[in-house]
């Protein structure tokens, strides 16, 4: 019998485990999977990282996260696009026919998107539920009096900002799905990985990998966890699969989760957001750039390509395909997306631009232990039902994960703050961060 069970080996049920674990209690970590981590999942068959689920940690400033690094002593790299902003570091933008803007006419189009999210942000947290980011969006730009070219590459920024920050296509957004869209300090990305944080945060657990969980029954005396061929009593269970299992009832509760729960869950949307890294033999674009930006109608399907040769060392481009082209692209094969980006990259870059020598694929959304990438605000959903999935059930089932804190969802640093939320409500008292001890055991 243990005191805790708890159900996925991703960022919060690693943080739930470590802190009831170093609290005293006797836990079980139930992970589906042959790896810990979930959606922070670092590949390193080529040799070098490659971060195919989580790669920024969002703003340092007020971030758990910041607190976690320095302790463990990881190397970070400092990379401050990852929240999708128009300006903010250099960013080589290219027009509709692919030529690329000059230096005031970039700035003009950073003054726009910056007019134009001044005017959104108020528009969005007055909407009502039922209103669409993308309805705000034209209801924002009809009020600008712009000529149609400057309203097309903002309203084409404004898509592809709830595509890459909720995986969703803007008439799936809630207006006021996205009202508070920035980031508090610096943004930094992993050299050796980002998996170094789970893994630290799980070491010397008891984590059962290979162990999916078929369904729980809970009372006020306990829980029973099954996986197929085997079953775990604890006193609580602590559940942070990601809301897209949730949805599909992957796991049967008996009895049944309440309204309350399962309402929030059928309203919250399950976005999909993919990778794809191309690795070149040599650097054709520009030094000194963050990322390049296509914009436009242009910039459909491939609009962003961050250069993140910093992280393996070798000329690299990530670009990203979220909301129904995301969905999309994993019908496809590799092939194809390739060829497919290499066609948007030439336009650009011309015809000499070489082929790539290697290339990683993410397909979240058919991946049977995410099904999907991170939850947002659908239209018809609010806020508060991301924390309203995590009420504590007869006191003794917890659910957790980035779909159930509101204040961050869709993140590393939100994922880790519902898993310490988790413990605390079943050990009773506050339970600090610090009581990770993460430098001792990064250390041993
Ligand atoms: C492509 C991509 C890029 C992202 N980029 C960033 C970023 O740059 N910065 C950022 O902050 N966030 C980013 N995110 C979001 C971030 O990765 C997640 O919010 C966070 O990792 C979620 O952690 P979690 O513990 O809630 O869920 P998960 O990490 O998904 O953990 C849940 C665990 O449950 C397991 N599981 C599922 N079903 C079962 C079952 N039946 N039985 C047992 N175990 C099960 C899963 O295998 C998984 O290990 C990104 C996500 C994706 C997909």
């Amino acid at each position: 019998m243990f005191d805790t069970v708890i159900v996925g080996a991703g960022i919060a049920g690693a943080t739930a485990a470590r802190l009831l674990h170093n609290a005293g209690q006797n836990v079980v970590i139930l992970e589906a999977r042959d790896r810990v981590g979930g959606r922070i999942w670092t590949d390193r068959s080529a040799g070098f990282s490659v971060d195919r689920g989580a790669s920024w940690i969002h703003g340092l400033e007020d971030n758990p996260l910041t607190e976690v690094i320095s302790e463990l002593g990881v190397e970070t790299v400092e990379f401050t696009v990852g929240s999708f902003q128009a300006g903010g570091r250099p960013i080589a933008d290219y027009d509709e026919k692919g030529i690329v803007l000059d230096d005031e006419a970039s700035r003009r189009w950073v003054a726009d998107v910056d007019a134009a999210d001044d005017l959104l942000m108020f528009a969005g947290a007055t909407s009502g539920p039922n209103q669409s980011y993308s309805q705000t969006s034209e209801r924002v730009l009809a009020a600008t009096g712009w000529d149609e070219q400057r309203k097309e590459r903002v309203r084409a920024f404004h898509r592809h900002r709830t595509e890459e920050q909720c995986g969703a296509q803007s008439t799936e957004v809630a207006a006021r799905g996205l009202v508070d869209d920035t980031v508090d300090g610096d943004e930094v990305i992993f050299p050796g990985g980002y998996d170094v944080v789970p893994r630290s945060l799980a070491d010397g657990l008891d984590v059962r990998t290979g162990h999916a969980v078929t369904s729980i029954a809970w009372s006020n005396s306990g829980v029973r966890v099954n996986t197929a061929t085997e079953s775990f009593s604890a006193r609580q269970v602590v559940v942070t699969v990601p809301l897209g299992v949730l949805k599909v009832g992957a796991i049967q509760f008996t009895p049944a989760l309440p309204p309350e729960i399962t309402g929030p869950i059928g309203r919250l949307g399950m976005g999909v957001f993919n990778k794809v890294f191309l690795q070149f033999p040599d650097r054709f674009w520009e030094k000194g750039i963050y990322a390049i930006r296509r914009h436009g109608a242009a910039g459909f399907p491939w609009h962003s390509w961050y250069d993140v040769s910093a992280v393996s060392g070798k000329p690299m481009l990530l670009t990203f395909a979220g909301g129904a082209w995301g969905r999309e692209i994993e019908s496809k094969t590799d092939e194809e997306i390739v060829a497919s980006v290499m066609l948007s990259l030439r336009e650009m870059y011309g015809e000499s631009v070489p082929a790539p020598t290697a290339h990683w694929i993410t397909r979240w959304g058919s991946d049977l232990f995410a099904r999907g990438s991170y939850s947002y605000i659908a239209v018809g959903a609010s806020k508060e039902d991301h924390d309203a999935i995590a009420t504590p059930l007869a006191g003794v089932l917890h659910i957790a994960g980035e779909a159930t804190w509101s204040a961050a969802p869709a993140t590393v640093h939100g994922a880790l703050l519902s898993g310490q939320r988790a413990a605390e409500r079943i050990y009773g008292a506050p339970i600090p961060l610090a009581s990770m001890r993460l430098g001792a055991a990064h250390a041993s």
